[in-house]
């Protein structure tokens, strides 16, 4: 024999199931991004200066018995990813005399 109840509380777990496996699903679909000019030091090229290649990003250092004091960063050459309209710009001619 058939029991109503039971039979309406099965398609009831049966649909909250699928509508669960559904948006899971959809949720895990977007997880790239973009890449970002990020130097081997941690900091963005923007940072780094031009022509010297300096990176002018500071950041607060312990020093001990809980003094801090700001520190510059030790890279000295941007070494990551060059952004495609940095690669296309012609390099600044030395001026001539
Ligand atoms: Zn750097
Ligand atoms: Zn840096």
């Amino acid at each position: 024999m058939f029991d109503p109840i039971s039979l309406i509380a099965g398609a009831g777990l049966v649909g909250g199931g699928w509508v669960a496996g559904r948006i899971s699903r959809r949720r895990s679909a977007q997880s790239a991004q973009p890449a970002q000019a990020m130097c081997g030091c941690g900091h963005n090229l923007a940072l780094h200066d031009r022509e010297s290649g300096d990176c002018h990003s500071e950041s607060m250092r312990k020093t001990g018995y809980g003094l801090k004091e700001w520190a510059r960063c030790g890279c000295r050459r941007y070494t990551g990813p060059t952004p495609l309209e940095d690669f296309f710009t012609p390099p600044t001619l030395p001026p001539v005399s």
